[in-house]
């Protein structure tokens, strides 16, 4: 199947017009037509080849993992979905199926090494896999999700990276009516944080540094903030706090936030930030505190986020985008000059 697509070609130029083939169908395969697509800050890293820690990127490379669509054809074999079906995909395509991190649900932690939506090679052929900023995908059954009824399609792309990502620790750690969470940062991952916390009945504190942010937070639904920059705001939140989700994109010292934890707390790290400054393991083991991190949630838990949100009506912030207008949006989400999400519009992308 001829499709187009975005592409970037190298680290240093900008993402143009690319015309490729997706594979013929599996008899486990759905072909989407893809209606949305979320711009997510890996995005914008695997063009740069920013990752080379992860592996090089593989040239020309199609970014896009919060994908929404249509599906337009099903294999012989494929028992979930049918054609028309409203249906997503996140970061994941494949994985081993057989191993007990997949058999469990987790695929995102397969033994194996689940296959990226793009920027990684396909099971059977090798190929680079290409993502969503395209008019078309192939993914194989197991992979694509169901896009509960009630949920904005043009605002949901976003819940599957930056809100999986927030969904899973949440969960992980039991966060519930009683729960005190605290979110470190308000962008894509925090204002989701902020209200999927909410959503599942905790108490939410924003963390910030900047005091004019405070507003913001409370709009998003948080009860409490602190600045982080006041020491007399930061004593007076120590030990306040169950599970603090920080969303800080780049190495930081965590000790702060350490000491907002209440005994048994836990602060989970979701970002790619690589070496962090020394913290003292004092408060750790006096308070058996922790400190963790946490990647995507697995296809079960994604559903469960998904039909969560349906329900409780939980959606990004987002500004629509066309295709075109893709390397602009990359510039200024760079710059934080975004409120919270981009989404392209893939009506915007045509054959012409
Ligand atoms: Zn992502
Ligand atoms: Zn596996």
């Amino acid at each position: 199947m001829k499709t187009i697509g975005y592409a970037a070609r190298d680290a240093q130029t900008p993402l143009a017009p690319y015309t490729f083939e997706r594979r013929a169908l599996r008899d486990n395969d759905v072909a989407l037509e893809i209606l949305y697509c979320g711009v997510c800050h890996s995005d914008l890293h695997q063009s740069r080849d920013d990752w080379k820690e992860w592996g090089p990127t593989l040239y020309p490379c199609v970014p896009g993992h919060e994908i929404i669509g249509q599906v337009v054809a099903v294999g012989p074999k494929v028992t979930r979905h049918k054609v028309g079906d409203a249906v997503a995909v996140g970061t994941i395509v494949d994985s081993c199926q057989q191993c007990d991190q997949c058999r469990r649900g987790e695929q995102q932690m397969c033994r194996e090494v689940p296959t990226l939506t793009y920027n990684g090679r396909d099971r059977l052929t090798c190929e680079t896999t290409h993502g969503g900023y395209s008019k078309h995908i192939v993914v194989r059954d197991e992979f694509v999700l169901r896009l509960p009824e009630g949920l904005d399609p043009s605002r949901a792309g976003p819940l599957l990276c930056a809100g999986i990502t927030v969904y899973s620790p949440l969960r992980t750690w039991n966060v519930g009516p009683g729960s005190r969470v605290g979110v470190v940062g308000i962008g894509g991952l925090g204002h989701l944080a902020v209200r999927l916390a909410a959503g599942l009945g905790a108490t939410v504190t924003v963390i910030t540094r900047s005091a004019a942010k405070a507003a913001e937070a409370r709009a998003l639904g948080a009860d409490h903030v602190i600045v982080s920059t006041s020491d007399e705001a930061m004593k007076a939140g120590a030990s306040s706090l169950d599970v603090i989700i920080d969303t800080v994109p780049v190495a930081h010292d965590v000790s702060p936030y350490v000491a907002l934890l209440d005994v048994e707390g836990v602060l989970v790290i979701v970002g790619n930030l690589g070496p962090v400054p020394a913290f003292s393991s004092l408060p750790l083991v006096l308070g058996r505190r922790r400190i963790t991190g946490s990647p995507v949630g697995g296809l079960p838990q994604t559903q469960e986020l998904l039909d969560f949100c349906a329900r409780k009506n939980i959606l990004p912030d987002c500004e629509i985008v066309p295709m075109q207008q893709i390397n602009e949006a990359f510039a200024r989400m760079d710059r934080g000059d975004v409120h919270y999400r981009f989404v392209i519009d893939m009506a915007s992308l045509t054959a012409a």
